[in-house]
């Protein structure tokens, strides 16, 4: 059985937010991944199902891996049309907020909904939400928020307007935030909610091949490139570090999306249990981190990088230079193990 995990209060709030509105804005955070686009489509669709005019609008384009997802090429991205995206959030009578837990998670769309009187509804499953939502549903331990969009759903008696398109939607936020169901899914629960996501006859295959093993021959190269050549580890240290510059990601035609799910790979050897990415885009380094067990990314993506997420899955950024945020990681790696050693030879040794 799965369990009604979300209060029957919250549930009744929602029920009577959507049921007296007709304009809903649905929202998540920039560089939508899986989850992020996979939630707000199947929520979308389900809303437009119940009568609603709803709109997905994100702070900025769905990378090209993604574009299979049912429903994408509908979005509204704010960075390509501002005015249409300002439209639409200062004309919905209600905004969903879906996996994000703060407003600077989505740009300069944070900076448009901040003043708006519109009531607010956050679905998420990130760390330490932040208190201007006007409805809550936060769930930290939850696999994702396709998730909590299921459980939503499911809870308000919604389950019969989840068709074969939503249900595909979800599927990729619940394979790619587990890591292709690897990580983050020991929940009896989450295997009944894919069963009742299997019984509405999504191509199953298909959408697992797309979102988890389909990578163009430049990114597979960009990343067989990283590991070889990049990839540093510290065993002491239990971390593996991987920076690529501009000069390498134009070497490899860097597109959005290309790198991924590289920050996970050196967590295949034994001995690493933390592995940090930084890729130097156009404006500020991007900082990606991933652990495993109780060693919390997060802390240390919040600590240094401005950032946050999940224990084990959380990223930042770092404005400054390259060489500088390199130093950066050698400091953290001082802070976090005071009394062990970085040497270069320890780094050789591993990757011979
Ligand atoms: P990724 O490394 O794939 O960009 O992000 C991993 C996780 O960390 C995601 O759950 C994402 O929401 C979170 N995350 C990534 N970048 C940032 C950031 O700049 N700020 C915060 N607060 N979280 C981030
Ligand atoms: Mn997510």
């Amino acid at each position: 059985m799965i369990s009604p995990i979300i209060d029957e209060k919250t549930i009744e709030r929602l029920r009577a937010m959507i049921n007296g509105v007709q304009r809903i804005a649905i929202t998540c955070h920039k560089s939508p991944d899986g989850d992020a686009l996979g939630s707000s489509l199947a929520l979308c669709h389900v809303l437009r199902r119940l009568g609603k005019d709803a709109v997905v609008v994100t702070p900025d384009m769905a990378p090209k891996s993604l574009e299979f997802i049912p429903g994408v090429r509908e979005i509204v991205v704010f960075t390509k049309h501002e005015l249409r995206a300002r439209h639409v959030l200062n004309d919905a009578q209600l905004i969903f907020c879906l996996d994000y837990n703060a407003l600077q998670r989505i740009d300069r769309l944070g900076e448009l909904i901040e003043p708006l009187k519109t009531p607010r509804v956050l679905i998420d499953h990130h760390l330490d939400p932040d208190s201007v939502f006007d409805l809550s549903i936060s769930f930290p331990e939850a696999s994702s928020t396709c998730e909590l969009v299921f459980r939503v759903l499911m809870q308000m008696g919604l389950l019969r307007f989840l068709d074969r398109h939503a249900a595909s939607c979800l599927y990729v936020g619940l394979s790619t935030d587990t890591g292709g169901f690897a990580y983050s899914c020991d929940n009896p629960e989450f295997y009944e909610i894919l069963a009742s996501i299997m019984r509405r006859h999504i191509d199953r295959a298909t959408l697992y091949n797309k979102a988890m093993n389909t990578f163009s021959s430049d990114s597979l190269r960009l990343q067989g490139y990283a590991i070889s050549e990049k990839m540093q580890l510290f065993p002491e240290q239990g971390a593996a570090f991987i920076v690529l510059d501009k000069e390498e990601l134009e070497r490899f035609n860097y597109n959005r999306g290309d790198t991924e799910t590289l920050v996970n790979k050196p967590l295949a050897i034994p001995e690493i249990y933390w592995s940090v990415f930084m890729r130097e885009d156009a404006d500020r380094i991007k900082v990606s981190c991933r652990s495993q067990g109780d060693f919390s990314v997060s802390e240390i993506c919040a600590r240094y990088f401005n950032g946050g997420g999940h224990e084990n899955a959380a990223g930042g950024e770092f404005s400054g230079t390259i060489n500088e945020a390199i130093a950066l990681f050698h400091r953290i790696l001082e802070d976090l193990f005071p009394n062990t050693n970085q040497s270069q030879e320890q780094q050789t040794t591993e990757q011979q």
